[in-house]
């Protein structure tokens, strides 16, 4: 039996193809390769190029491979891009999922693990945001992904596709050894673009709002290692194949960081001064967003590795001095 993983070529994809085989599991991915990485994929999986909205492709994948249980990343996830162009998001992420869905249902599939966000909260009236909390997002990537969750309910519903959405607050690090890591073209997450300035590829770093109602002023995020959330899947898919009900869990570290907290982090871990100064808000930013992981703690038995943000950006600073040009493949 297969682990399909879609989008598996991606930054959280190839972690956890990564894993997966680690633990012995036979695993396929699918992936287009817009923004995923071949050099990524641990070569022990087998690699099909090809889009998750391209039933005939995918139709093809599923008559060859015995797959037991999907695993889908594969989805555009950049709040800013979504802002100003939604309807590339909602073909991509929404559309991607009806036809996966249509392509699943047809072949009797019926486990999905899919990555969801915590941006389907969007500005949170409490925090930390429990899984029961209203989901109102602010950007089209939050509603996207919304989106995505509400169409496999009713796919559960209908066709008794059963499926784990796990809502990602935010993800950073790399595999402890350094061989496989975050690398975007552009880049427009926090943590690797301060690793850029403290690389010399970047002059310094704009913080992006510092008149939040925060106490520095600045947005708070929850960070989550990158490999702990490689590990929930695996729990996620465990819990489906025992028979266990569709259900959501938010995968945080339950401890916010400010944005200028990550900055003297950054600093620690990689002993560089790291210049920084405060720009306009970005649009569609809530001002905080923490997580409580009690409900993934307590069903899956997650326990997340990883608790300290120096530890966890030193591990990425380790894949970033190492592959001072990433996977170099575009
Ligand atoms: N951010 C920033 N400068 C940057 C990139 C991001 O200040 O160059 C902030 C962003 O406004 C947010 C936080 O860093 O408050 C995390 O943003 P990121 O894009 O990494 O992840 P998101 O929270 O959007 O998923």
């Amino acid at each position: 039996m297969t682990v399909l993983v879609l989008g598996g070529a991606g930054y959280i994809g190839s972690h956890t193809v990564d894993r997966l085989v680690e633990k012995g599991y036979d695993v396929a991915v699918v992936d287009n390769l817009i923004t995923g990485h071949a050099k990524a994929i641990n070569p022990k999986a087998r690699f099909y190029q090809g889009d998750v909205r391209d039933k005939l492709f995918m139709r093809e994948v599923f008559d060859k491979e015995d797959i037991d249980t999907v695993i889908h990343f594969a989805a555009f996830s950049v709040v800013p891009e979504s802002m100003s162009n939604p309807l590339k998001y909602f073909d991509n992420n929404t559309y991607g999922m009806t036809a996966l869905l249509e392509v699943m249902r047809d072949a009797g599939v019926k486990r999905i693990v899919f990555s969801s966000t915590a941006a389907t909260y969007g500005e949170p009236k409490q925090v930390p945001i429990k899984e029961t909390d209203p989901q109102i997002p602010t950007n089209p990537y939050g509603e996207s992904k919304l989106s995505m969750e509400k169409i496999i309910h009713w796919a559960d519903v209908a066709y008794g596709i059963k499926f784990v959405a796990l809502r990602y607050f935010n993800v950073a690090g790399a595999k402890a050894d350094g061989s496989i890591g975050e690398d975007h073209h552009p880049e427009t997450h926090l943590i690797p673009i301060i690793l850029q300035v403290a690389q010399g590829k970047r002059d310094k770093l704009t913080i992006f709002g510092g008149d939040y109602p925060t106490d520095d002023g600045t947005n708070i995020r929850d960070y989550v290692h990158v490999m702990d959330l490689a590990d929930a899947h695996i729990l996620a898919m465990e819990y489906l194949k025992k028979g266990n009900d569709s259900t959501a869990f938010n995968l945080g570290s339950s401890h916010g960081f400010s944005n200028k907290e990550i900055v003297d982090a950054a600093r620690k871990a990689t002993g560089k001064p790291i210049p920084a100064e405060i720009g306009p808000r970005r649009a569609g930013d809530p001002a905080v967003l923490v997580a409580s992981s009690e409900k993934a703690k307590k069903i899956l038995g997650w326990t997340p590795k990883y608790d300290d943000m120096e530890k966890i950006i030193a591990t990425a600073w380790h894949w970033d001095e190492t592959h001072p040009n990433g996977y170099n493949d575009r």
